[in-house]
């Protein structure tokens, strides 16, 4: 096996060594005691060549030993006899300290099997004495040297694979379809968390019930699809258990080995990365994208979308899926959003803009567009990312913002020009009747009425929508009292108009928790819009239940009605069916409104139902307090 502990530095200076001693002279060292023998493999390697070899010798077991283990030779010619040890002995002593360079024993007849323990001990080749000659020196001399090269070679092909494999992040697993097993490298022990001494094969039922079971189909169905030659590599992204029992994400790639003959696949190795933090990344960026409110479209610089996100694809009416690695114009007919995106890249700067949109089946939309280029981390992707911010509510909103304070200011003016008319004529008319004076003063203080009662509603329905915020200002009420009361109040009102107001309440108490001030003005405005809208010799009905959790204020009247057609927008402010007689009957068209945003703000719903002629009867939800 593989010795892991050599360094790489070690193993890049070996490399490094690996030549054919090709330039310089060959350096031979022949340790023989007999000195006749080295006079004569002296005059063999003379013959072969007179410049190539350079000859040094020894002539005992320890001074061998001693030039072995400095290892300047290219190669040893070792004789089996010596006065104080052997060859053989020689051969493995210098194979244990870790010698790789050829060593060729020199036996002699009667030396019986000492040929095959000297090529089992290590021995690179044998020569019987007085059997070789120069050609058969020279042979088993190069011979021994090209076999010291390959082994070297493939030694250091092995360690330069063993620390590709043990230094790498990569598991490296190899796939034996015939015997069904797989080889697995000590990396993927632990990236999956497994003991180290976990067996180094595993069978492929073993690997498969790791897989998260999402998972599964896909990585047969891309296996095969390799090993059936339909896809260049393999390739899957795939959930693994970990020991500790959660999932890593890796990305697995192999390459199918085929019999020559048949084409078919007989072996897939390859290798499989742990992108579980890229992933997490990347599922993370995904989750965040899609729950944004905003649509988010980034595109390469040849305008080629990189990601989409839902509402972005919603918008601009482009499936999610198919868009990714198309250019935009593709996929999108939006010619503002198409430009802008293109223009961001040419002209590298951050543009806004608003555009309509009419996403299919909805309404028109109002986009606001904001673009900006894009430069990922790695520098090795730009191109512009735009999100766009569906504004159409905030412009509705800005719309009905403006109308309200142009209404309020209709509203305030009318009442006031009235007041400066009538006083202006007071100052001026100095001799004015009295009885007259007497009129213009009390038309000004209908006006200033009229005032302060818009004014009063404006305050409360400011108080009303900014009011859930303060809860703490509630307190127990019972609807009772406030129905009460409300009825009271309004009794002048109602006799004016011979109207009858008959008020039901339930034996017990009706409690809900609110601001009581507001609720009474819900009371308030709903009976006295039902005496106003009804005519004289009518009647109303003001009921007040309980119904599970929910309390019901009940307001019928036997009025004029109001047709479907604005009954969802009476609650509106300022929204009147007819001006006029709102006006007469002193109404600011505040007074639902209130209703709805205190009801509202009680966590309750008001409705309404009525047809024109045919009286109406508004409903009020709140929750019963528990
Ligand atoms: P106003 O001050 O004009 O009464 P409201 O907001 O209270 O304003 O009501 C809005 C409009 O709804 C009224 O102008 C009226 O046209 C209609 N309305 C409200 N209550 C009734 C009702 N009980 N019967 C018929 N119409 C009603």
């Amino acid at each position: 096996m593989i010795d892991q502990k050599r360094s790489s530095e070690e193993f890049i200076r070996e490399s490094s060594q690996l030549s054919m001693p090709g330039d310089g002279p060959i350096r031979v060292l022949l340790v023989e005691d007999n000195r006749a023998d080295y006079v004569y493999t002296r005059a063999l390697l003379r013959a072969i060549d007179d410049q190539r070899y350079e000859l040094d010798w020894e002539t005992t077991y320890s001074a061998g030993k001693r030039e072995l283990m400095r290892g300047v030779h290219d190669v040893y010619l070792l004789d089996y006899r010596l006065e104080d040890g052997n060859g053989l002995d020689l051969i493995r002593e210098a194979i244990a300290a870790g010698c790789q360079r050829p060593l060729i024993l020199l036996t002699a007849y009667g030396d019986d099997d000492i040929d095959i323990k000297a090529i089992r001990a290590g021995a690179a080749d044998y020569m019987m004495k007085g059997e070789f000659d120069a050609r058969l020196l020279e042979r088993s001399i190069r011979y021994s040297l090209g076999r010291a090269q390959t082994l070297k070679a493939l030694r250091l092909s092995q360690e330069r694979y063993a620390l590709a494999v043990s230094g790498a992040n990569d598991a490296i697993f190899d796939w034996d379809l015939l015997e069904q097993r797989i080889y697995f490298s000590p990396r993927w022990h632990a990236m999956f968390g497994m003991q180290e001494s976990s067996e180094t094969f595993g069978t492929i039922e073993k690997w498969l019930g790791r897989v998260h079971p999402d998972d599964v189909t896909r990585l047969q169905r891309n296996a095969l699809a390799h090993l059936k030659g339909d896809t260049p590599h393999f390739e899957c992204e795939l959930r693994v258990l970990h020991d500790n029992g959660t999932y890593r994400w890796v990305n697995a790639r192999g390459l199918a080995v085929r019999d020559e003959m048949t084409g078919e696949a007989t072996r897939m190795a390859g290798s499989v990365t742990d992108t579980t933090e890229r992933a997490l990344e990347h599922h993370q960026l995904r989750a965040t994208l899609s729950s944004m409110v905003e649509g988010v479209v980034a595109v390469d610089n040849e305008t080629r979308v990189l990601l989409v996100n839902k509402v972005a694809a919603r918008l601009l009416g482009i499936d999610e899926e198919r868009a990714v690695g198309r250019p935009i114009s593709a996929s999108s007919q939006l010619v503002e959003v198409n430009q802008m995106l293109a223009r961001t890249i040419k002209e590298w700067r951050e543009l806004r803009g608003e555009t309509h949109m009419s996403p299919p089946g909805q309404a028109q939309r109002v986009i606001e567009l904001r673009a900006a280029p894009l430069r990922a981390a790695q520098d090795d992707v730009s191109g512009a990312v735009m999100v766009l911010h569906d504004i159409t509510d905030l412009r509705r909103f800005e719309q009905l913002q403006r109308e309200f304070v142009g209404n309020v200011s209709h509203e305030l003016k009318t009442p006031l020009t009235a007041i400066m008319g009538l006083t202006e004529t007071l100052v001026d008319d100095a001799n004015m009747p009295l009885g007259k004076q007497r009129e213009y003063v009390s038309r000004v203080a209908a006006q200033t009425e009229r005032l302060h009662k818009l004014v009063d509603d404006l305050l409360a329905l400011s108080r009303a929508e900014s009011l859930e915020p303060r809860l703490e200002d509630r307190v127990p009420v019972d609807l009772r009292a406030l129905a009460h009361e409300s009825a009271f109040a309004f009794e002048p009102t109602a006799e004016a108009k011979n109207i009858s107001v008959e008020v039901e309440l339930p034996e017990a108490e009706v409690l809900v928790e609110a601001q009581e001030e507001l609720i009474k003005r819900v009371f308030d405005n709903l009976v006295s819009n039902a005496i106003k809208y009804t005519n004289d010799g009518g009647s109303v009905w003001l009921r007040v239940q309980s119904h599970g959790n929910q309390a019901l204020i009940e307001v019928e009247d036997s009025g004029i009605g109001i047709a479907p057609e604005h009954q969802g927008r009476i609650f509106e402010r300022f929204y009147r069916v007819d001006k006029g007689r709102s006006r007469l009957a002193g109404g600011t068209g505040l007074g639902l409104a209130i209703v709805k945003n205190v009801v509202l703000a009680h966590y309750g719903n008001v409705s309404v139902e009525s047809g024109e002629g045919r009286g109406a009867t508004f409903r009020v939800q709140l929750p019963l307090m528990i």
